[in-house]
């Protein structure tokens, strides 16, 4: 794959992190330019608008929730936040800052490289992933998910998780928003309870498309929904 046409913008104030990022951007077929500050990147983005900009979170002049902030006032395009604690990622994620996803340091740059894809593949959808939507629906009247039209076998609890990762694709949820959501049928839940339904949902689903991979784990944060084909070179 390679798109020189995807323009990616890297604002990270470390050196050597964005050249790494560069690299492997480059490498993986995609344009890429590099701010090291935080300010005057809304400007920039607004005179030249990117398809997906690599956000650091401490960034010199102005902030990367700032700037993502202002970015988010008269653009939807893609950020990917990067943070440098995982703590602060289910802060971040609480502070509704219509990030697409986020990335911890330290992280792997065939990491980054594959959550770009992700991203890239959602804005450039290629023939056989289109039907994204269509391949799963949700009934919610009837409290049932179809999978190309052949209902999916769930509990309750099973049925309102994956209803509700389909519903937006691509955000992480974490494990606290997924155990409320659950609470409200099963007081009992805890965040174990969740991973155990996750697994189960994981295994129902492999069950009728093993070739896809729906239910994507984000490393101490939570879970999200997003279509990709298991051979993909991600
Ligand atoms: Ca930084």
């Amino acid at each position: 794959m390679s798109d020189k046409s995807f323009q990616i913008l890297i604002v990270e104030d470390e050196i050597k992190i964005a050249e790494i990022l560069s690299d492997y951007l480059s490498q993986a077929g995609f344009s890429v330019s590099h701010k090291d500050r935080g300010d005057g990147v809304a400007a920039l983005v607004k005179s030249t608008p990117p398809d997906l900009i690599l956000l650091d979170v401490m960034l010199p002049g102005v902030d990367g929730l700032e700037v993502c902030k202002e970015i988010r006032k008269f653009s939807t395009v893609p950020i990917i936040m990067i943070s440098a604690r995982v703590e602060e990622l289910d802060r971040l994620l609480g502070l509704e800052l219509g990030a697409d996803d986020y990335i911890c340091k330290p992280f792997s740059p065939r990491e980054v490289v594959a959550r770009v894809k992700i991203v890239y593949r959602r804005q450039r959808p290629t023939p056989m992933e289109e039907p994204q939507t269509k391949l799963f629906s949700v009934d919610e009247d009837q409290g049932r998910i179809t999978f190309k039209n052949s209902p999916i076998e769930l509990t309750r609890t099973e049925f309102r998780l994956l209803s509700l990762l389909i519903s937006r694709p691509g955000r992480i949820f974490t494990r606290d928003q997924l155990l409320d959501f659950c609470a409200q049928l099963d007081q009992q839940a805890t965040d174990r309870v969740i991973d155990s339904h996750i697994k189960n949902l994981r295994k129902k689903l492999a069950r009728i498309a093993p070739e896809l991979e729906v239910i994507h784990a984000v490393y101490g944060v939570g879970y999200r929904f997003e279509i990709s084909a298991k051979e993909k070179d991600i």
